[in-house]
């Protein structure tokens, strides 16, 4: 079931990511698949960390199908999850500033309800428009 399109209304990513609050439980930073990083990401994190890109690329990152991703350490967690914390907030990657709230979740019930069951940051007995309702008549 689609809840809302993005093109009928476009501020409703933004709106999401302003009325979210980050428990930090570190869930969303496990995970095999790894977080894919574009080259300016990888030149930006590089800095950041004080590595010359090719130390990163060697010490934190796996290729995979040409692309380039986190690698996740032994126990399943991204290399720079620390107690529920991301080391590298300032420039972590975009699908880890977008997450719970990629277009995809925003616009699919059950899409929706994966990330509201796995993120405590959300509302978790609320549809995203009961959610986004909710939150803006409190705010009103
Ligand atoms: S799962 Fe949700 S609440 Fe937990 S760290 Fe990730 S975004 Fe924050
Ligand atoms: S880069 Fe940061 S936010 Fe993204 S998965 Fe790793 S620890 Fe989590």
């Amino acid at each position: 079931m689609k809840v809302k399109s993005l093109k009928s209304d476009p501020g409703i990513f933004q709106r999401a990511i302003d009325l979210f609050e980050c428990t930090q439980c570190g869930t969303c930073c496990q995970g095999e698949g790894g977080i894919y990083l574009s080259r300016e990401e990888i030149n930006r994190i590089s800095q950041f960390l004080n590595l010359s890109q090719r130390q990163f690329l060697k010490k934190f990152c796996l290729q995979k199908n040409g692309k380039t991703y986190i690698h996740t350490r032994e126990d399943g967690y991204c290399h720079f999850s620390k107690k529920g914390r991301c080391t590298i907030h300032e420039v972590k990657p975009a699908p880890c500033r977008q997450w719970p709230f990629f277009p995809p979740m925003l616009t699919d019930q059950i899409n929706w309800e994966t990330a509201r069951n796995s993120c405590p940051g959300l509302t978790p007995f609320h549809t995203l428009e009961e959610y986004l309702s909710q939150k803006n008549k409190k705010g009103s």
